[in-house]
């Protein structure tokens, strides 16, 4: 049985095919934009350490979209773009100059048409310590931006994904608590639970295009999720915003 109309109004799917990417499958053209500041320079050699670490998150995105039987081709292009003293957290102000064009939306465009390639997600790199996020204007947060990537430090393979995912639907298991003790059960070992991760589960799967499909167990997964609102994720999002400061 795979009817899924019982989960039309699921607050998830609200989000497939609306973050900043629709589906990731064909030739991906990832931006890796360098935020390097006087305090949070960014040196040849640790531009090369996150290399390494965006490489191996790539390896393990391919080989699970090879499991599922999505074609999927990545490459990465690396910029540095370079604010004031202080200003690596604050970028946002910094963009419409840096890549000539009003949004990050319009941004992607330009980059998906000069590499002729089916996306071309835009993740910025800030090299400090902090939490890490993807966030989309579709939700109303923070920014008047499409769906952007921040990873900082520390950086690991399954961050990397993570914030990627988002760009294409993913959504937040690790929060709040009974969603995590849920996810737990379901995907214990989902990218989307923890960076620490690296598992694409299926309702992840489905969410960035990659099967249409859910077992019986990612239904019951949903049916347990559908209480989830709009206003319940934006207060859940704003309490875990506040446990950790940086
Ligand atoms: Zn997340």
């Amino acid at each position: 049985m795979n009817d899924l109309s019982r989960f039309a109004n699921h607050y998830w799917f609200k989000y497939k095919r609306a973050g900043a990417c629709s589906e990731l499958r064909g030739r991906v053209c990832i931006q890796v934009v360098f935020v390097s500041s006087p305090n949070a320079p960014w040196s040849e050699r640790s531009q090369n350490d996150f290399w390494k670490i965006a490489f191996d998150a790539r390896e393990i995105l391919l080989s699970q979209a090879r499991h599922y039987g999505v074609p999927l081709e990545i490459d990465f292009r690396g910029l540095v773009m370079n604010v004031p003293a202080g200003q690596e957290h604050n970028f946002v102000p910094y963009l419409p100059s840096f890549f000539h064009r009003p949004t990050l939306a319009q941004a992607q465009d330009y980059y998906k048409d000069y590499y002729s390639c089916d996306e071309a997600p835009i993740i910025f790199v800030v090299n400090a310590d902090g939490r890490s996020y993807a966030q989309n204007d579709k939700r109303g947060d923070m920014w008047d931006y499409d769906e952007m990537s921040v990873l900082r430090r520390p950086f690991c393979p399954g961050l990397f994904m993570h914030e990627l995912l988002h760009q294409y639907g993913a959504q937040d298991y690790y929060f709040p608590a009974w969603l995590t003790n849920l996810a737990a059960q379901y995907a214990p070992t989902s990218v989307m639970l923890s960076g620490s991760y690296h598992d694409i589960d299926e309702v992840s799967a489905y969410l960035i295009g990659w099967t249409s499909r859910l077992s019986a167990r990612s239904q019951w997964f949903l049916e347990q999720t559908l209480c989830i609102t709009e206003e319940s994720h934006r207060r859940a999002l704003e309490e875990e915003w506040k446990k950790k400061v940086y």
